[in-house]
Order: structure tokens, then sequence, then C-alpha cells
């Protein structure tokens, strides 16, 4: 099988032939969930828990309605409220969920790297849905399977992403993803918000819009995440938009049918013009929430394969004991 990963963390382990043959199933279940019979029994008998410890309204909703029409029993646990707060450890909370024998596992943590360590105290497969400033893979996957059907192809590509870097997993992810099909990745945004170490990234880095967009096929701006600054990184958000904000004119300097990326929540008239974000001429941010739900079913489907497998071979081995 050409998909192998036991879990889903991050994009940084997987192989460009993992990331295709996800995409490609992907494909398969974007058609299905267009179609009128939505519903497959892929997952049946097969228990997800989504544990959010941080707000989501598009990913925590994808993660839910794919389980369902896999038909596993979905569950989501309102971390927010939840004992995490009475000072429940990470390990507590791996040792609880263990006892529920979950099968797939959901989880978006503020800590970058907490999804790894949950994923080793617990026995079932575990899919990253944003850790931290780390990665968010399931995002990343999304995006290219939406570049992968409105450009035909997901290589030789020129690609920018825009805005707030340092703190956005959604581009650590896509860096590394777009990387690794081999596109040319450019990033464009103020020097105060490019994460430390860029240069290593083998990108080429812009603090121009005009500069940085010439010719590109795909334009993805990026959120200002306020919640992840402790100070001053920009000097307003009017001043922002003015330099920074993605508006027709500013998109002139891409190429001419170059689409528009925005992963969500989108600050209309701080990262980019509402107009054009709702100009299905340019931009295919709905389409980007369309495959989030086909990325999810196919990455949920092949970790259950492999799950099924490593359990089947476990007890093949015990009883040979
Ligand atoms: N929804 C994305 C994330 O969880 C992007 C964002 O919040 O700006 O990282």
């Amino acid at each position: 099988m050409t998909f192998r990963a036991e879990h889903l963390l991050g994009i940084e382990p997987l192989h460009p032939a993992e990331i295709t043959a996800l995409l490609d199933l992907a494909d398969t279940y974007a058609e299905q969930n267009r179609s009128g019979r939505k519903h497959t029994d892929v997952l049946a008998g097969l228990t997800q828990i989504n544990m959010f410890f941080e707000a989501s309204t598009r990913t925590q909703a994808s993660f839910e309605l794919a389980g369902q029409r896999l038909g596993a029993d979905v569950m989501s646990m309102a971390m927010q409220a939840s004992s995490i707060r009475k000072g429940e450890t990470l390990i507590d909370t791996a040792l609880t969920l263990n006892a529920m024998h979950p099968d797939l596992l959901v989880v978006r943590h503020p800590s970058s790297g907490a999804v790894d360590l949950l994923a080793q105290k617990v026995n079932c497969a575990v899919l990253n849905a944003g850790d931290g400033r780390h990665e968010h893979p399931t995002q990343a996957l999304l995006d290219a399977l939406t570049i992968r059907r409105e450009k035909g192809r997901l290589h030789r590509l020129s690609i920018a992403i825009c805005g707030d870097i340092a703190h956005s997993r959604v581009a650590r992810s896509n860096i590394l993803l777009l990387g690794k099909m081999e596109n040319r990745v450019r990033l464009i945004g103020p020097p105060t918000l490019m994460p430390a170490g860029v240069a290593e990234f083998g990108v080429e880095v812009f603090d121009d819009m005009e500069e940085g967009l010439k010719d590109v096929d795909v334009v993805m701006m990026l959120r200002l995440q306020k919640e992840r600054m402790d100070g001053g990184f920009i000097p307003s958000e009017r001043e922002y938009y003015h330099r920074f904000g993605l508006d027709a004119e500013k998109l002139g300097a891409a190429k001419p049918d170059a689409i528009v990326m925005h992963p969500g929540p989108m600050n209309r008239g701080v990262e980019i013009d509402g107009t054009l974000a709702d100009d299905i001429n340019r931009s295919v941010i709905q389409e980007q929430v369309e495959m989030g739900v086909a990325v999810r079913m196919a990455a949920m489907d092949l970790l259950a394969r492999n799950l099924r497998a490593k359990r089947g071979a476990e007890m093949v081995a015990d009883a040979g004991a």
C-alpha cells in the first residue's frame, strides 16, 4: 500500500507518493459528496473522538461530517469546558481516552507538539487538527487538492503565501507540502511576521506584495493571528491592509488566471478585500471548505486501513506466542 503512516501528525514525515495517494482517494470522495449517495460504511464499527482544546468552526464540523459519512461512531468532546480546565494533564486525558477504546482520535491543541505527545500514549490512530504554530496537515492537504483540481497539476506552480507566516501552522504545513511536490513557494509579509530561520525553508521571501505576487499561479492569504501575538507586530490594521491586504489591484501582478485562497476565518478588510474574497471567478475559498470534508474522509479511511492491518498482525502474533 502506498500510504504507510500510522498517524497524521504533520506533513513533514509524509512521502510525496503518500500525499498523491491521499489526494487521489479524496478526489473520489469529493465526487461522492456531490452525488446523492454520500454515505459508505468504510469506518463502520470504529469510534472517532474529536478533542478540540482550541476553538474551531470549519475543521471540527468537517471532521464530524467526514466520520459520519464513512459510518463511524463520532463523538466530539468540548474540551474548553471539560477537565483540562480543571488541571488534568495530557497524560491523564490519554489514559481516560484509552479506556473508551477509540480507533481514530482527532486533536487540536494550542501547544506545538502536544498532539505528537498524545499519539505516543494512546492505542489508536491520531490526526492532528492543528497544534500551536507547528502543523495543520489536513489544511495543507485540502489546499493541495483544491489547487490540483483548479490548476490540473500540483507541481511546477508558483505559489505565494502572504501575511502572518510567523504564527501560522497553515503556512508551515503548506510550505512543507508544496516544497515536497516541487513547486516554487514565495512568502510575502512584513519582516516582523516572518519566522526565524526562514532562509532554510527553500522559499523566496518578499516584503512587497507587487514584487512577490508577480506572475504567481496561486495566492494564499493568511489571517493575522492576534491570539498568538504578544506585542505590536504591525503599526495598525489600516496600515497593514494598505501594504499587505489583497485587493483586485494588488492581484493584478499575479497571472491573469491566478486563484485566491484563504483557510478561514477571514478578517475582511484586514488581510483581504471582502469583494475579492466573494468573487467566484478568482476566489476558491468555498471549494477549500468543500475539499476539507473529502480530504478528511480520505485521511481517516487510509489510517483506518493501516490500523486494521496492524491490529490484525498483532492478533496473529499473539495467537502464535
Ligand atoms: N483555521 C486555521 C488554523 O486553525 C487558520 C487560522 O486560524 O487562521 O490554523
